[in-house]
């Protein structure tokens, strides 16, 4: 038995994704690579149907990562080149890259409290050569799609998601990845569905998108041999298919669990007068919310991480600590006041389902010691 003072709570623990399911993967991946199969197999068609069923879109493809899922899911969706994509800046850099790499300019737009993009600002970012809008589902919440559906339909404007952490996450019981023209997933290990390396998808519900991502991740590749257009070598594993088709079987369970500690974190910290947490697992009847991530903020953040850290808990600060219109070589003029005061501000607290409920208290224990003692 530990003793509290010496608790070590890791930030994320990286061996457990795969520990915590061991004898029953290593039997699986036997079975996959014995029968060598290893490209474009039945686990990776299984997997999109799970993924289908799961998440109610039409169509799921699976593809290499989620960053070339943005890439893809655009250029299938008809963005081509000098279109303006607004995406939220608070994001990790791959959302404005997949829109550059897909021939467009990416446009950032601020965030509001709930640290989702905000419809407002996306309005004063519209210019005649906006095309799309692209919204981060961020930290496992859908952001307030009612209002950029309706910005949409009002400017003409295609709807696009990077849903890379929204898998699970609703919003009026509607399927993170399912409201526009194509939303994407990333299975990246620390992601909510993690695979053993890297791994991505794209959802959508048009048959003529679902045909050209099918080209798009395979050289352009089409069923009869011949190449139709220019593509891409970005298919997903078929050994990774596999592997997240086992863990879907079991992600409620586990977004369960994550709800359950931030219900902990929201009864331990709720109070804490210094702090400001993300909205709690079920306060608004629109959004189910499969916290990828639990990102709150604080007074004196810096301070509060090293304090933590002394005493073993690891925290991190999304993307860096960066938006991405603040790293100066990107070369973006904008000033966007609410996340840039947010970044001097947020925190992410440890929130995975290696974690035990003795771990998440005494990670509340030191948070309100930080705050009693200063
Ligand atoms: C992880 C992530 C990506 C990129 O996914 P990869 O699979 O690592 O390429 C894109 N956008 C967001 C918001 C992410 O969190």
């Amino acid at each position: 038995m530990t003793s509290r003072d010496s608790m070590v709570v890791p930030f994320f623990d990286y061996p457990h994704v795969y520990l915590s399911h061991r004898t029953e993967l290593l039997a699986l991946i036997d079975d996959v690579c014995s029968r060598g199969a290893f490209i474009q197999q039945k686990e990776l068609a299984e997997f999109e149907d799970s993924l289908v069923r799961y998440t109610g879109a039409r169509f799921a493809v699976g593809v290499a990562n989620g960053t070339d899922a943005i890439v893809m899911a655009l250029i299938a969706g008809g963005i081509s080149r000098g279109d303006e994509v607004i995406f939220a800046s608070h994001t990790f850099v791959a959302t404005a890259a997949g829109i550059h790499h897909a021939g467009g300019i990416p446009v950032p737009a601020d965030c509001r409290k709930d640290h989702m993009i905000d419809p407002s600002s996306v309005e004063r970012m519209i210019t005649p050569r906006t095309r799309a809008i692209m919204p981060t589902q961020l930290n496992g919440r859908v952001a307030d799609m009612d209002a950029l559906r309706e910005i949409c339909d009002k400017h003409s404007l295609l709807l696009f998601e990077d849903g890379a952490q929204g898998l699970g996450a609703t919003y009026k019981g509607k399927h993170s990845g399912t409201f526009g023209v194509a939303g994407t997933i990333s299975f990246y290990p620390a992601k909510n569905l993690g695979s053993f390396g890297d791994a991505g998808a794209v959802l959508t519900s048009e048959q003529s998108v679902y045909d050209r991502l099918l080209l798009l991740r395979d050289h352009g590749r089409g069923s009869d041999g011949l190449i139709k257009q220019w593509g891409f070598n970005s298919r997903l594993d078929n050994l990774q298919a596999a592997i997240l088709d086992f863990k879907l079987q079991r992600y409620d369970s586990e977004v369960a669990r994550r709800r359950e500690i931030a219900q902990m974190y929201q009864a331990k910290l709720g109070s804490v007068g210094q702090l400001q947490l993300p909205p709690a697992p079920g306060s608004d009847p629109n959004h189910f919310d499969v916290f990828q991530n639990y990102e709150i903020e604080c007074e004196d953040r810096d301070r509060l991480r090293s304090y933590l850290s002394e005493n073993g808990v690891g925290t991190l600060i999304q993307w860096g600590g960066r938006a991405v219109h603040q790293f100066p070589d990107l070369g973006f003029k904008v000033s966007l006041p609410y996340t840039e005061r947010m970044f001097q501000r947020c925190l992410m607290l440890p929130m995975n389902t290696s974690l035990t409920d003795e771990q998440v208290d005494y990670v509340c224990e030191k948070v309100r010691e930080f705050y009693d003692a200063n």
